[in-house]
């Protein structure tokens, strides 16, 4: 494999290299990209997705990648649209950038969930997402019950875009991929505190087997009109956004 003789692929930045031309184009298609758009790649590595992506009309593409050897094989890329960030994704402020955009990337399985919230906390200028995840990080997004997955769908409208083997990968992964994408709802901004909100949600889905009552006060259960009895897991994400807002008021109230 010609990667494995010019790179060592590191294990604890979840290296697999994309390796199928029609995943990628795949991939570029769905993300239907304008004249002016600007885009955002996390974790590039060797530029297989970044070059087809600058076959297409954008204006600007960010890289964000974490490992030096793979910044400075991306440097040999040469095309004035491309600004290059060695930085952590799970971490960055994807905002300061400026503008909206649309954010792609394969990415390091080990720290997906990470990059996921940190795309949902800057929502603000990410209208589009498509990310390659562990097939089974992306079914548990799609359905839940978890607190990420109602975090997530709170905002955005999630759809499976397709399943990808893992032998299009190189080194080949131990699990299943898929391609997932983030459609940012038209009235997502209800929430005004993201930190709150996932404070309530992380408390809300652990031991999401027990019932609702023993989580949620009951003159807000019945505010809400939720059978007290129901279980977390059972909890639409429209449920658990009114819970939300309700204990919110009632907080208030108290004071
Ligand atoms: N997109 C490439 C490589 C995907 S592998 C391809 O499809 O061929 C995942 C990439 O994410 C690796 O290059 C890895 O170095 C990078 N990475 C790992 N952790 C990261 C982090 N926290 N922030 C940014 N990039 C990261």
């Amino acid at each position: 494999m010609p990667f494995k003789r010019i790179l060592r692929l590191k294990k604890r930045y979840g290296q697999h290299i994309l390796l199928s031309k029609g995943v990628i184009k795949a991939i570029v298609e769905r993300l239907s990209i304008q004249e002016g758009d600007i885009l955002l790649e996390i974790g590039p590595g060797t530029g297989n997705l970044t070059r087809e992506l600058l076959n297409t009309p954008l204006k600007k593409l960010y890289l964000i990648e974490i490992d030096s050897q793979m910044v400075h094989e991306l440097k040999k890329i040469e095309d004035d649209r491309v600004e290059i960030f060695l930085a952590d994704a799970t971490q960055f402020d994807i905002c300061s950038l400026g503008g909206e955009l649309k954010l792609v990337g394969n990415l390091p399985y080990n720290v997906a969930s990470l990059i996921v919230e940190n795309t949902v906390i800057h929502r603000k200028c990410i209208p589009f997402a498509l990310f390659m995840l562990q097939k089974e990080v992306a079914q548990k997004l799609l359905k839940g019950p978890s607190w990420l997955s109602t975090f997530v769908r709170t905002f955005y409208d999630l759809n499976y875009v397709m399943s990808v083997p893992a032998r299009f990968f190189f080194p080949k992964p131990k699990v299943q991929s898929a391609l997932l994408e983030f459609v940012r709802k038209p009235d997502g901004e209800m929430i005004e505190d993201e930190k709150d909100y996932k404070r309530f949600l992380t408390k809300l889905y652990s031991m999401r087997r027990k019932a609702i009552k023993s989580k949620i006060e009951e003159d807000i259960l019945k505010m809400a009109n939720i059978d007290p009895l129901k279980r977390v897991e059972e909890l639409s994400v429209a449920h658990v956004l009114l819970l939300y807002n309700l204990s919110k008021t009632h907080e208030v109230d108290k004071k």
